[in-house]
């Protein structure tokens, strides 16, 4: 890079910081001032007007450049819940990390993978805190949410920072990928509300989906019972208070609020709320504890013998010492070594 380029790259990133500082100190003003008494509500053209590429460098491994989209947050400010529209040109790449933090991520845009898992528009993850997850490869557009109840400085590189999950005391790696799929609205009902399978733990954490139909009114969950909650406009839209808000507006509800109440536009409303569960939560998905498991110590995937692995066309029934040894974990791409029998 020439003096110039250098240069250049440096006011293009003074700028973006610049901005940054201004757009987060009005909205971490604009918090403080209201109180939190009432749900915070973000539209896509809000975040669009503070969205910043970040290109990428020729010799930079992530292969393509993204955009981000900033809804709620600070990095500086630990308490304001924290959540961004992330866009990944096709053929990025981000190595294997994870966060301090519990998050969800919501697809709603493109196609890619997650470890060695295919996602697409409206896959919702939960990853929690200390759980390394990866690469994430976008293969045309991915564009997916990322929602946690604080903020977060960074993330932390996977196999590089692994001394820092090894001081992590009673760690407890959970992930988990479903779908969600919007109930169709029944003549008996103007709203349908379902969970998603699996979202879910006795801690707080839950996934819903409703259906609603044009101008029907009901409720979202009680947003007590967990740490945080978010709701996110996929279809219609939302009327609340004097206000529509359009597909990916986005409302977080504090655990100490009452719970948001929801208006159906003129064209219906498909809304998906996320439930945070509470900090220590330390719940992992069911699997029988046998022989024939292995799990992974650092992000908790489980290898059953008996249902091979899909992702890599493993057949079922594949044992252990049949898996090839050059095999590594779907989830965080740690390798055979790094599994111990699930007993
Ligand atoms: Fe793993």
């Amino acid at each position: 890079m020439d003096d110039r380029c250098r240069a250049l790259t440096m006011q293009r990133e003074s700028i973006i910081s610049v901005h940054f500082a201004i757009y987060y100190s009005c909205l971490l003003w604009y918090l403080v001032n209201r109180g939190w008494d009432m749900p915070l509500v973000v539209t896509l053209g809000e975040a669009q007007e503070h969205e910043f590429r970040r290109e990428v460098a020729a010799d930079d491994d992530r292969k393509a450049g993204a955009s981000r989209l900033p809804y709620f947050g600070s990095e500086d400010d630990p308490n304001v819940p924290f959540a961004t529209l992330n866009k990944h040109d096709s053929g990025r790449y981000s190595g294997v990390h994870f966060h301090r933090i519990d998050q969800f991520q919501v697809v709603v845009g493109g196609r890619g993978m997650i470890g060695r898992h295919p996602v697409a528009p409206l896959c919702v993850r939960f990853v929690r805190a200390y759980t390394p997850y990866g690469p994430v490869q976008s293969h045309s557009g991915l564009a997916f949410f990322v929602l946690r109840a604080r903020s977060e400085k960074g993330s932390l590189h996977f196999p590089e920072a692994r001394q820092e999950l090894e001081r992590v005391p009673n760690r407890h790696p959970f992930q988990v990928t479903r779908p969600a799929v919007f109930p169709a609205l029944r003549d008996d009902a103007d709203v349908v509300e379902e969970l998603v399978p699996d979202l879910r733990d006795e801690h707080g954490l839950s996934v819903h989906t409703l259906t609603m139909n044009s101008d029907s009114t009901t409720v979202a969950p009680d947003p007590s019972r967990g740490a945080g909650q978010y709701a996110l406009v996929i279809t219609g839209s939302l009327l609340h208070n004097g206000a529509e808000y359009d597909p990916l507006s986005l409302v977080y509800i504090g655990p100490q609020e009452p719970r948001l109440p929801l208006r159906a536009g003129a064209t219906g409303l498909q809304v998906l709320i996320l439930n945070f569960p509470r900090t220590h939560s330390t719940s992992v998905m069911p699997f029988a504890a046998g022989p024939h498991n292995w799990r992974c110590t650092w992000c908790g995937y489980v290898y059953e013998e008996g249902r091979g692995s899909p992702e890599d066309h493993i057949p079922r029934h594949t044992s252990w010492e049949k898996l090839p040894p050059a095999w590594t974990c779907p989830d965080c791409d740690a390798p055979k070594g790094d599994f111990r029998r699930a007993v």
